[in-house]
């Protein structure tokens, strides 16, 4: 009988890896005709200066849309796109597109790009970046570049050697989602960041959570120490944008102050507010 149960239970987990793995290999399959298909596309996000709420930079989030299956979160698919190398040419891509968008804004803002550790390891990162600018004319300085802390731990090395390389191009280069790692501060000290974003997961247990308030506050403290800018991500209520500001945070990013738009949208409006400022 337990035997039998037993086997009853392994049918029942291989048909559910089983599933898995189909559904896995048709994302797959679906992503790697969306980049031909033309079903990416580009949103950008407002950085706002804590104090003052002038709009900073912009950072630009990939977005898939499939007939299929609507709208897949970056969350769900860029993973895929890491493990079966389809980041290497979307990460491309994405810079490309970033760039030549903001080279068109009418104000230099800055723009953001989020980077894949593969995108680190493998394709010649610096010479990708140098002829993107060459061949968008966006100016260097205002191009920033930002990775996750899992890159820092797998390859230290290896990523010094690039981050290195990148600075030298004039490029800024931001920590993500700090606080969700390993967070380890020999990091902060040792790879030449100019900017740490603190991630929204802490953000937004400001007002729950003395022990968010207090990692908030250390992190802003230990940034500010470093020389670099500290933004949050994730702001969403104006207590928070207030705790922010009491404790010295340069940057805020989130839907209090702006939500991601597609990049048309953005250039419209971008249009309107240097036309009505010449009125
Ligand atoms: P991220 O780089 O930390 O980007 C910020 C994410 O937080 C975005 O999610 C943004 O829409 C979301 N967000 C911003 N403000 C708020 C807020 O007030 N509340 C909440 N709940 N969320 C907020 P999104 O666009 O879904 O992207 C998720 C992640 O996917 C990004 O996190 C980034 O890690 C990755 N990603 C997006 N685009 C790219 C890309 O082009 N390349 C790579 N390698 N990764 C990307
Ligand atoms: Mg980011
Ligand atoms: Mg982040
Ligand atoms: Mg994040």
């Amino acid at each position: 009988r337990a035997k039998e149960a037993g086997r009853g239970v392994t049918c029942f987990f291989e048909a559910e890896m089983e599933e898995r793995l189909l559904e896995r290999g048709l994302l797959e399959q679906d992503l790697r005709a969306a980049l031909a298909k033309g079903e990416f596309s580009v949103s950008f996000q407002p950085l706002h200066n804590c104090g003052t709420r002038d709009v900073t930079s912009f950072e630009a989030l990939l977005r898939w849309e499939n007939p299929e299956r609507g709208k897949v979160s970056p969350a769900d698919f860029i993973p895929v796109a890491e493990e079966c190398g389809l980041i290497l040419p979307l990460g491309r891509w994405m810079l490309e597109q970033a760039c030549t968008v903001a080279a068109s804004w009418p104000h230099p803002y800055t723009v953001a790009v989020n980077l894949s550790p593969v995108q680190f390891q493998r394709g010649n990162l610096p010479a990708q970046v140098a002829e993107v600018l060459a061949q968008t004319g966006l100016p260097a300085n205002q191009l920033e570049l930002e990775v996750t802390e899992g890159l820092l731990i797998e390859d230290s090395e290896g990523a010094l050697a690039t981050m290195r390389a990148l600075k030298a191009l004039g490029v800024r280069l931001a920590l993500d989602d700090f606080g969700t790692g390993y967070s380890s501060l020999s990091y902060l000290r040792r790879f030449p960041f100019d900017k740490l974003k603190i991630d929204k997961s802490f953000i937004q247990a400001i007002e729950l959570d003395a022990g968010a308030r207090a990692i908030v506050d250390a992190i802003l403290a230990m940034g500010h120490s470093l020389n670099l800018r500290v933004t949050a991500e994730g702001v969403e209520t104006e207590e928070q944008l207030a705790f922010l500001l009491r404790h010295d945070c340069d940057e805020v990013q989130g839907f209090l102050l702006g939500r991601p738009v597609p990049a048309e949208q953005l250039c419209r409006s971008l249009r309107k507010k240097v036309g009505a400022a010449m009125a």
